[in-house]
């Protein structure tokens, strides 16, 4: 008879530690590559999330603002708010804006349910491994949001605020200690 053995801890690193296995529902609003939803998906399932990916919605036209050539990040919130599931991530390649912003990569209930990522401005000047990068690290930071994690003052934590892509560009793709252990 084998030994009893202290069962294994689940991978210990940051970002797979939140209190339950959270699911995680993708909702693309408008259209989206297959490929940048999959890709999403792989990402966050390797931190622990169980991830679907929803059918495609339509974001109502009348929600556009034909003077910014934006729409308001709170449509896709409420978009994502209405679609079952415990956590659900918007996805849109149409650009955003919030409040006094002139544009946001994204936004989140905090803590809550819903959050939403824009791909649009992510690909500037990016080849395709950054472009990703950009848009794992977005996910990240609005999942913290709904999980109760405001911004964080260390540039390399992935809930630093960013205010450009350069930001985005520093931060890692993870929490820094500090938030993983507020989680
Ligand atoms: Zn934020
Ligand atoms: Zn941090």
């Amino acid at each position: 008879m084998p030994a009893a053995r202290t069962i294994a801890a689940p991978a210990d690193r940051p970002g797979t530690r939140q209190k339950k296995p959270v699911m995680l529902v993708l909702l693309p609003c408008g259209p989206v590559e297959r490929e940048d939803v999959d890709f999403l998906m792989g990402a966050l399932s390797a931190r622990g999330m169980k991830v679907v990916i929803a059918v495609e919605r339509k974001v109502p036209t009348a929600t556009f603002n034909v003077a910014r050539r934006q729409y308001r990040a709170d449509v896709f919130l409420n978009m994502a708010q209405n679609e079952p599931g415990d956590q659900v991530l918007a996805v849109t390649n149409y650009d955003l804006y919030s409040g006094g912003l002139n544009f946001v990569f994204g936004l989140a209930e905090s803590p809550g349910k819903s959050a939403v990522i824009s791909l649009f401005r992510l690909r500037r000047g990016a080849n395709e491994e950054t472009f990703r990068c950009r848009a794992v690290k977005e996910a990240v930071h609005e999942l913290g949001h709904t999980w109760g994690l405001s911004h964080c003052q260390n540039p390399r934590c992935v809930m630093h605020f960013s205010n450009s892509l350069e930001d985005t560009d520093r931060k890692e793709m993870d929490w820094c200690e500090r938030c993983d252990r507020k989680l």
